[in-house]
């Protein structure tokens, strides 16, 4: 434990963020990290407490106290051996995870929680800067081939600690580079692409071989990496999009996130979009569908490439500030939260069911949308909605980005070709060795999961690797 009064004497205090005015000029990350002496009185604040509910409250179980304290005393390679024990990618998800660990930190029962994630970060970017993190290829190799199939955060984790384990590992992703969601879908002004170049380089001269531009079940069968490999990991994701069946919905103008978001991350990495594809949000009047994640990129998206307006409808009711009885500490705080992108401008609202879309010659125009309310929880926790008669209204706008949750993995090619089971949700069914229907097929992350977050693919990867090295062996 760092100083025993830390927590009662030191305030909480979190990396600084550039105006919002100037960050909307440009597509990087605009935090700036704390200086080492405040970072150290930061990692003071930790109570070590005897059941540490932050470790509980992160999926890849770190050891947050132990940091805390090496942190506090300025012992920051060995907490970076700590951190790497269980967590292969801190760099992404102390930029990017909504830090569950700090919901179930015990001093967040009544105080600010300790800046967890923050301190994650900060341990791994100064590691780097010291030159401390060095690729580590295994002494000896297994002489078991293993294919993982989609290098999202599930598919570089699992990769990573099979390659760790003496396994050749060949990843195959069908975009252009790897990284999923990460790369393609989560802005840059949230995670510069080139951290997770930094990784993959590492992994690279660790030994895992990656072939991107690969469809596995277009240009390449999964039968025959069946053949090929002793084991394969399947970490697809989960990219089917929920989509909004309603009249109007093929107004040019309607798109999914997952349309717009990818192209700006290539425009930011040079690409040149052909006129008549590219989404521009400049200067026109945007709706965002969906108060999620994505949704918030959209919103920080539109903003920087310069929209009239921003508005982000919710279909369920607005979320309290606090706590609610039923939602006590340590668990997940179900609150209203305000993103980074909600702080640079968009109008929120929620209770709101889109029944239309109107326009002329083909284009967007409005949007039809009526008010809902909703009764008391039912047995299942389940709050029954009904429209608010005479609450319809419209909203005049040129663009809509639907941003609703997906609906598990796409099932044409690879997984219909094979027949693999999948579960009641769509996603693809597993044992809690994490193998598929199919012998020595394993599923991981999204794919397997449901749409979910970075650290829990992260966790997914490695139960993943573990259990196909059991298998191996
Ligand atoms: C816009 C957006 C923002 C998000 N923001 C956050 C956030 O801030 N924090 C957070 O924790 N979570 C966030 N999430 C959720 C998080 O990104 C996902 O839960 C996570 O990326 C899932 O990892 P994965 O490896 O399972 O799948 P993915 O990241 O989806 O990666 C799957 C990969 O498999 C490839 N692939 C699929 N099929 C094939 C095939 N047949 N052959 C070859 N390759 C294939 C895909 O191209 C892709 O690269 C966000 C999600 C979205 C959509
Ligand atoms: S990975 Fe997420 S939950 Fe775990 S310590 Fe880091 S920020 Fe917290």
């Amino acid at each position: 434990m760092g100083e025993v009064k830390g927590f009662m004497t030191i305030d909480r205090k979190d990396f600084s963020k550039e105006p919002v005015a100037k960050r909307l000029k440009h597509w990087d990350e605009f935090t700036q990290r704390l200086p080492e002496a405040d970072l150290q009185k930061q990692g003071s604040r930790c109570m070590d407490c005897g059941v540490p509910f932050c470790h509980w409250g992160c999926p890849v179980s770190n050891i947050i106290p132990d940091w805390n304290d090496l942190v506090y005393q300025g012992r920051w390679e060995e907490a970076l051996e700590r951190l790497h024990k269980t967590n292969n990618f801190p760099e992404i998800t102390g930029r990017i995870c909504p830090a569950p660990c700090e919901n179930s930190c015990v001093l967040g029962y009544n105080y600010p929680a300790v800046s967890i994630k923050n301190i994650e970060l900060s341990i791994i970017e100064k590691a780097f800067e010291q030159g401390w993190v060095v690729p580590r290829p295994p002494k000896t190799r297994t002489g078991k081939k293993v294919a993982v199939i989609g290098a999202g955060p599930a598919g570089l984790a699992a990769a990573d600690q099979l390659n760790k384990y003496g396994h050749s590992v060949t990843v195959y992703e069908k975009n252009e580079e790897v990284g999923g969601i990460l790369r393609f879908g989560i802005p840059d002004f949230k995670l510069n692409k080139n951290v997770i170049r930094r990784r993959v380089k590492l992994m690279e001269q660790e030994g895992v071989v990656f072939k991107t531009k690969t469809h596995v079940g277009i240009d390449v069968k999964l039968d025959d990496l069946r053949r090929k490999f002793d084991a394969v990991l399947l970490s697809g994701g989960a990219e089917k999009c929920r989509d909004l069946t309603i009249p109007g919905r093929e107004f040019k103008g309607v798109y999914q996130a997952m349309e717009y978001l990818p192209q700006q991350n290539r425009i930011n990495s040079g690409w040149k979009i052909p006129a008549g594809q590219r989404i521009d949000a400049k200067g026109k009047r945007v709706v965002v569908l969906g108060g999620g994640d994505t949704g918030a990129d959209c919103v920080g998206t539109a903003n920087r490439q310069g929209a009239l307006s921003v508005k982000q409808f919710e279909l369920m009711p607005k979320p309290p500030q606090e706590r609610s009885a039923d939602n006590p500490w340590p668990q997940w705080a179900l609150i209203e939260r305000t993103s980074t992108s909600h702080e640079e401008g968009v109008e929120r609202d929620y209770c709101i069911a889109t029944k239309s879309f109107s326009g002329a010659n083909g284009i967007l125009q409005k949007l039809h949308a009526a008010r809902l309310e909703f009764g008391e929880k039912d047995s299942q926790g389940r709050r029954p909605m009904k429209e608010i008669p005479g609450s319809e209204f419209t909203v005049e706008c040129d663009l809509v980005f639907l941003a609703m949750g997906f609906l598990g993995p796409v099932t044409d090619g690879m997984i219909k070709d094979t027949g693999i089971v999948l579960d009641e949700r769509g996603n693809i069914k597993t044992g809690k060795n994490y193998m598929s229907s199919l012998s020595g097929i394993f599923a991981a992350g999204d794919m397997r999961r449901g749409q979910s977050l970075v650290v829990w693919a992260i966790n997914e990867g490695c139960s993943a690797a573990e259990n196909i090295n059991q298998w191996l062996k």
